[in-house]
């Protein structure tokens, strides 16, 4: 029996009318186990408002236009019910179900729709294109709202924008299939990861049950999940988590996913959420031909934008590049891309998920060739050599490095511990000119900290920041006692003091100032901690300061 439409868009209505997410869960569940084998996997996507997955680059390109321009011819509504429902609907949809309750001028044309049908329309929009194929669109468009109810032409509408409102996310729908299959919802869950389709795993879920799913593994074409990194506190925080550690620079890219097949005649790129970007890269799939050397593979890296000599262009830059669909040449030429492969999943016909991330990269290392580059790594003894590398990546414009575990497998999907991502954190040891008084919670103490560094031109101590932010209560009180021992003198709120103290400040950028006499102010300062250990000749001049800001200025390459 073909499953109608009019029940899917039942199914809808209902979702919307709860919030509660084990009963949307359940009212889903209930439906997927009512449909026909082939129709499980298109009514998902009618469900979730995607009529296609994330890799498909097929788009239905209809605009709102259109589409309302059919909705209208059908229900010629006057111009007081046009406004009305317009004000009154809370979005397109909801307006296009009202519309057409009102002013629907003819009945509805049988046959009732199915959800097939539906579906088949929708893929009918997306291949119709070139010379007439807006008005393809419109007459397909037309075909199925002439034999829609109101509630079928709202979810007509909604697919065609995508936008469902009734709350159903990618972790309902999996709950749902996993009850709908009576499968383990982490089998489920597996199979979403290695395919990245949900609609997809819906169906192999009902037809062939858990065997199937337990089954699910990587296949050529079908981008799987990223492997997704924690984020550790510090060098010694990663060594204390991994044992067996491997780093890698931190590229400052897009990550990509590379599928390719026989010898690179068939070369695919998928972006981080799954997408396929293939046409706006095609210097990146000429460098897979080039210097892949393996029948079929699946690697990934990360796509870096280059400026002149090879340092990494800003990240703005880079996007542009996977957004382009037009004069995607000529943009390649002013920013080519260049990919810092890491890791392989997939080689001759075999899964590499299962094996360890040294065999992995042994295996990549063994594929690749120029124009292809393999991230640079190290395996460092101690936490010594570890900052040393981490120093390095910085100083060659990266935003850090990546500690991956060498015995771990891939696990698609995940933000696990085997990888961890460390940011470069600079700090400057900075010597307290002054502070304020502080109000409210802070009343009594010393609290708005006057950062200041050396000129050594002059001798005089510049302030290059303020900042309240870091101390703990115990802390505030021990400088403010510190502090009113070296006073020099008063003015307002602010107690000037004989600049002795050295801080290590954390801080974001460093900016040019007009509004402080030293040129340069720190962004998003705060306290790290009280470097006792430090007199003030040990501390970080104001010529430190400005060197910090051109190497950040340096680090990006500019065009
Ligand atoms: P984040 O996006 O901050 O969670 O950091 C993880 C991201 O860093 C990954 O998704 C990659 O896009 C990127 N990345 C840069 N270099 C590497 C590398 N050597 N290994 C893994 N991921 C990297």
């Amino acid at each position: 029996m073909d499953t109608r439409f009019a029940d899917l868009a039942d199914l809808g209505e209902a979702l919307e009318r709860t919030s509660a997410r084990l009963e949307k869960a359940a009212l889903l569940a209930d439906f997927l186990r009512r449909l026909a084998p082939d129709e499980v996997a298109p009514a998902v996507r009618l469900i979730l408002g995607q009529p296609f997955p994330a890799y498909d680059a097929r788009t239905l390109n209809v605009s709102w236009k259109q589409a309302s321009a059919v909705v209208c011819e059908l229900t010629a509504p006057t111009e007081d019910q046009r406004d009305r429902i317009w004000s009154e609907a809370v979005d397109g949809g909801e307006a296009v179900r009202m519309l057409f309750e009102t002013a629907r001028a003819e009945p509805v044309t049988p046959p009732p729709l199915t959800t097939l049908e539906v579906y088949q329309a929708f893929e009918a929009m997306a291949d119709a294109t070139g010379k007439g194929s807006r008005t393809r669109k419109a007459d397909l468009i037309r075909g199925l709202l002439e034999r829609a109810s109101p509630a079928e032409a709202k979810y007509v509408v909604k697919n065609v924008f995508g936008e469902m409102r009734h709350g159903v996310s990618e972790g309902i729908m999996l709950d749902a299939v996993a009850r709908a299959a009576d499968a383990p919802p982490k089998t489920v869950r597996r199979a979403h990861q290695l395919w990245g389709d949900i609609a997809e795993v819906a169906g192999v879920a009902l037809t062939g049950g858990v065997p199937a799913l337990q089954a699910a593994t990587v296949r050529l074409f079908r981008p799987l999940q990223p492997m997704l990194a924690q984020t550790a506190d510090d060098m010694a925080d990663v060594f204390a988590k991994i044992e067996d550690v491997a780093l890698e620079f931190k590229f400052d890219g897009a990550r990509v996913q590379v599928h390719a097949q026989s010898g690179g005649d068939e070369v695919r790129v998928y972006s981080r959420q799954l997408a396929d970007v293939t046409a706006s890269v095609p210097d990146l799939v000429a460098a897979v031909r080039e210097g892949l050397r393996a029948q079929d593979a699946i690697l990934e890296g990360e796509a870096v934008a280059t400026g002149v000599e090879g340092r990494p262009l800003p990240f703005q830059d880079l996007m542009r590049r996977f957004r382009r669909v037009h004069d995607v040449d000529r943009l390649a030429r002013q920013i080519p891309l260049h990919l810092h492969a890491f890791d392989l999943l997939w080689l001759d016909g075999q899964s590499l998920l299962d094996q360890p991330y040294e065999a992995r990269r042994a295996a990549l290392a063994g594929v690749i060739a120029p124009p292809l580059t393999l991230a640079t790594q190290v395996m460092p003894t101690d936490v010594t050599k570890a900052e040393a590398f981490a120093q390095a990546a910085y100083e060659a414009g990266h935003e850090g490095v990546m500690a991956k575990r060498l015995s771990s497998a891939y696990t698609p999907g995940a933000r696990g511990r085997h990888w961890l991502k460390l940011k470069h954190v600079e700090t400057l040891d900075l010597v307290i000119a002054a502070a304020d008084w502080g109000y409210g919670r802070r009343h009594g103490w010393l609290s708005n900290y006057h950062l200041a560094a050396r000129d050594e031109d002059t001798g005089e101590y510049m302030v290059v920041g303020k900042t309240f932010k870091g101390p703990t209560d115990a802390e505030f009180q021990a400088l403010t006692a510190r502090l009113l021992a070296l006073e020099r003198h008063r003015a307002g709120s602010t107690v000037y003091v004989e600049p002795r103290l050295v801080v290590e400040v954390l801080f974001d950028e460093v900016q040019n100032s007009p509004s402080y006499p030293a040129g340069v102010a720190l962004r998003l300062a705060r306290i790290a901690r009280v470097r006792d250990d430090k007199s003030p000749a040990g501390a970080n001049t104001l010529q430190d300061v400005h060197a910090v800001r051109d190497r950040r200025r340096a680090r990006k390459g500019h065009r």
